[in-house]
Parts: structure tokens; C-alpha cells; sequence
């Protein structure tokens, strides 16, 4: 393979002697669970979403989940989800108890349509649970003001769009309560896993800080049933050592973004990426869309381009929610993008080189 859809290394070797040095001071410490690492990347990184509250957590999956604890949402409630996200976002509903109700995607920019969102809201409807996908943010406005409406909770799941911005302003702070993951190939990744919950409601950002920890915020007093999904400190001080160069790296990928965009006009089959006026993405992925989709993959990975697919099944479509009984069919717009969308290398360290060689290579194809 020439080109791989993501360099995980690169990131550690640009930093290599300020994360070799986190590593040591945490591992001298003696100290690696809740300390010092954690407070301060909670408190950079609260700053960094401009919102009030950090809370750090084992990985994106149980950050939603323990926002929908937190806020006493389970079993006999529904959330609205959108058809066309990772499973994750519909598993953190599962989790808790509820039930995830899905809304078809925006055909243009691909997250959850506003306009399809009040007619999946019931009585059992507690929280819409919006989804930042591919970096770009979702509409916010318009979401958080169906939620005033009717009475319900909106949760950002931001896993895929750290630093991204809608209107202005950063992703993590324009709901009731947001879920990032810091899984290695996301645009703030750990080296392992890991995950936060970032809010400005005093109340949840208590509450998932003691649903964190077995449910106590006092050593062997447990208020509430919780579980065990903590941010350790060797990956909280090695995400402050990334976190100061997210702002940098995100940039790169626009420039890369910008890039793709200018060079891939004029292909009549080809639809690339739609970007509203109010949103600056992140590009966590960069994904065009294509009627024969398998067939171009194909030819880029005999002209060494690696390409993934972000996803291949709908959730509703997987094994894993047969119990919904949802058919094909039942999403038209989501099983769509499915079987034409075909994400292309993108990442801080994709040299010019490289993306030169993805571009000519996709005209080539194209043409
Ligand atoms: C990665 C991701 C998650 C889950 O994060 P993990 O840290 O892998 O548990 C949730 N939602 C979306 C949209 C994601 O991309």
C-alpha cells in the first residue's frame, strides 16, 4: 500500500519528546487513576470546547451513556438518533435503557434533518441526540429549538468533531451535555482509549463524575449505582501534550479538505462534501460520494490509495438491531449515502506529496 487511509505513528514522532516526558512524570508519580493529569486536561480541555465542565471518562461510547444516566433517561424512554452515524450513538441509547429512534440524514450535508425531527417525537421522547458527523457540525439552532418546544434534552455526540465550530462556536457546549471519544485515529486521539463528557449543567458534569467512579464522589460511600470508566492519567497527560496542537492539526486538515474540493470539480457522477455557511468542520473524515462506489474503491487500491467506508451498514440494518425489526427500505436516504459514500485519506500528517498522488490518481479514475 503507498498511501494508508491514516498514519497513527506520525502524531507520536512529531511529538515524541514531550509525550516520552508525560509518560515519565506520570509513571514517577506513583499516582494513575484521578489525579493531577486528569484535572488539568479537564480543565484545558472545558476551556478548549469553551464550555464549563470536563469530565473524563473510558471512551466515547460510555461518555453518551452516562450523559443519558445522568440524566435519569432509560428504560420507557425513547431518543431521536440519526439513521446515518456509528453505531455507537444508538448502542449509548441501548445502554441506558431507552430506546434509540432514528431520523433520517440531510441528503446535502449528511447529519440528522432538522425538519424530520417533530415527527419522531412522542410522549416517551426525552432527548435528541444530534451527532457532529465527519467533523462537520450538525444544525444546532434549529435542533435546540424543536428541544425547547417540546420539553427535551439535546446531546452533542462530538466524537468526530473536536474543535469544530458552528456559528462561531465550538461543538461541546451548544446542548444540554456532549460525548467525545478519544479513540487513536479521532482528531484529539489517546493512545488507547478514552472519552469525555463536556457540559455546562453543573448537575450532570457531578453526576457523571460520581457514574464514573461506582457511583461515589466520597471513597466507600456510593450514592447512586455506577460503574468503572475513568480516563487514566498516563492518556490525560498525553492528550494535553496533543491538545495544544489540535487547533494546528485541524487546520492542516482543512487546507487538505480545501484542496480536495478545488480539485475535484467537474465530475458529473461525483458529489463532493457540502459545507453551510454557519459551519467550520473539522474534517475528521473527508468523504465523497459516488453511484459506483465498490468499482472506484477498487481502482484506488490498485494505484496503492487506501479508502474506507464510513459505514457500510446502517445501524438499523445490523444484526445487532434485527429486534427493531427495521427493513431495507425502512431509511431510504441513510442506506443510500451507505452504498455511495467512500471516505479518502485525510489526517495532519498527509504530506503534500501523498495528496497529490490521492488526486491525480481520483481524476484519472474519474475521468
Ligand atoms: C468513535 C465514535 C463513538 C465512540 O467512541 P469510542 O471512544 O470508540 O467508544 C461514538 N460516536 C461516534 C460518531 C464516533 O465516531
Amino acid at each position: 500500500m503507498l498511501i494508508p487511509f491514516l498514519d497513527l505513528k506520525a502524531p507520536y514522532l512529531e511529538l515524541k519528546e514531550e509525550l516520552d516526558n508525560a509518560y515519565h512524570r506520570v509513571m514517577n508519580s506513583g499516582w494513575y487513576l484521578l489525579g493531577k493529569e486528569l484535572e488539568a486536561f479537564e480543565a484545558e480541555f472545558a476551556s478548549y470546547c469553551e464550555a464549563k465542565y470536563c469530565v473524563g471518562v473510558g471512551n466515547g461510547l460510555e461518555a453518551l451513556h452516562l450523559i443519558l444516566r445522568a440524566m435519569d433517561i432509560g428504560p420507557g424512554d425513547e431518543v431521536i438518533v440519526p439513521a446515518h452515524t456509528y453505531i455507537a450513538t444508538w448502542l449509548a441509547v441501548s445502554y441506558a435503557g431507552a430506546t434509540p429512534v432514528p431520523v433520517e440524514p440531510d441528503e446535502k450535508t449528511y447529519n440528522i434533518d432538522p425538519t424530520r425531527i417533530e415527527a419522531a417525537i412522542t410522549e416517551r421522547t426525552k432527548a435528541i441526540l444530534p451527532v457532529h458527523l465527519y467533523g462537520q457540525p450538525a444544525d444546532m439552532d434549529s435542533i435546540n429549538q424543536i428541544a425547547v418546544r417540546y420539553g427535551l434534552k439535546v446531546i452533542e455526540d462530538a466524537a468526530q468533531a473536536h474543535g469544530a465550530c458552528y456559528k462561531g462556536r465550538r461543538v461541546g457546549g451548544l446542548g444540554n451535555a456532549a460525548g467525545f471519544s478519544f479513540y487513536p485515529g479521532k482528531n484529539l486521539g489517546a493512545f488507547g482509549d478514552g472519552g469525555a463528557v463536556v457540559t455546562n449543567d453543573a448537575i450532570v458534569a457531578e453526576r457523571v463524575k460520581m457514574l464514573r467512579n461506582y457511583g461515589s464522589s466520597v471513597k466507600y460511600h456510593n450514592e447512586i449505582k455506577g460503574l468503572n470508566s475513568r480516563l487514566d492519567e498516563v492518556q490525560a497527560a498525553w492528550l494535553r501534550v496533543k491538545l495544544a496542537k489540535l487547533d494546528e492539526w485541524n487546520n492542516r486538515r482543512r487546507l487538505i479538505a480545501r484542496y480536495y474540493i478545488e480539485s475535484l470539480q467537474g465530475f458529473s457522477d461525483l458529489t463532493l462534501p457540502y459545507v453551510p455557511e454557519w459551519a467550520e468542520p473539522v474534517w475528521h473524515l473527508f468523504v465523497i460520494c459516488h453511484p459506483h462506489r465498490n468499482i472506484l474503491q477498487k481502482k484506488l487500491i490498485e494505484v496503492g490509495v487506501a479508502t474506507l467506508i464510513h459505514y457500510p451498514i446502517p445501524p438499523h440494518l445490523q444484526s445487532a438491531y434485527a429486534d427493531m425489526g427495521f427493513q431495507p427500505g425502512s431509511f431510504m436516504i441513510a442506506e443510500k449515502l451507505a452504498n455511495q459514500i467512500l471516505s479518502v485519506p485525510i489526517g495532519p500528517h498527509l504530506s503534500d506529496e501523498s495528496l497529490h498522488i490521492v488526486i491525480s490518481q481520483l481524476r484519472l479514475i474519474l475521468n
